[in-house]
């Protein structure tokens, strides 16, 4: 069992930094490159969403836990800024707010399909909390059954 928090500015360049942060972080599970790859590609989408929309570039803190558990990793990425209206919309592949700054809407998409469980909550004018797990060697002990 490990633990972190970190709190950063909501700054684009801090996308780089919080997906390089929990990458060493994960790294006593040894985890593989396409695990590792899976994780930072999932943290910044989340990272780039209370970037983008959460505050809307306007600055703000981000917090970033992370947890190691056994062979799983659990991240919860936050932030206090506008919050989610209608949250089943914002989970629907290919639905973006901001169509005109050619976002694709999967952001949400690809969180959930890199990672072993992922699950949002947000209130309006309140904030939004990302919680996101990886299992690792998931692949190497299906394998072996
Ligand atoms: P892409 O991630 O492909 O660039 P996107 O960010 O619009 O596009 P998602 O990441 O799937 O797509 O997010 C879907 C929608 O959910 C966003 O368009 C936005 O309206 C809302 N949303 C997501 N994260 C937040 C957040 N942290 N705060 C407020 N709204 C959010
Ligand atoms: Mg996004």
């Amino acid at each position: 069992m490990n633990e972190m928090q970190l709190k950063f500015l909501s700054r684009s360049e801090n996308e780089v930094f919080a997906r390089n942060v929990v990458a060493a972080f994960a790294l006593p599970l040894n985890p593989t490159l396409d695990e590792l790859s899976d994780v930072k590609t999932a943290v910044s989408e989340a990272v780039t969403n209370c970037i983008v929309h959460g505050y809307r570039g306007c600055e703000g803190w981000i917090t970033l836990c992370c947890k190691l558990d056994g062979d799983v990793l659990h991240i919860r990425i936050s932030d206090d800024g506008r919050g989610i209206d209608d949250l089943e919309q914002a989970l629907t592949p290919f639905y973006t707010s901001l169509p005109e700054e050619e976002r694709s809407g999967m952001g949400f998409t690809i969180m959930q399909t890199f990672m072993t469980a992922f699950s949002v909550s947000s209130e309006a004018g309140k904030g939004t909390i990302v919680t996101m797990s990886k299992q690792f060697g998931a692949r190497a002990t299906e394998d072996a059954r």
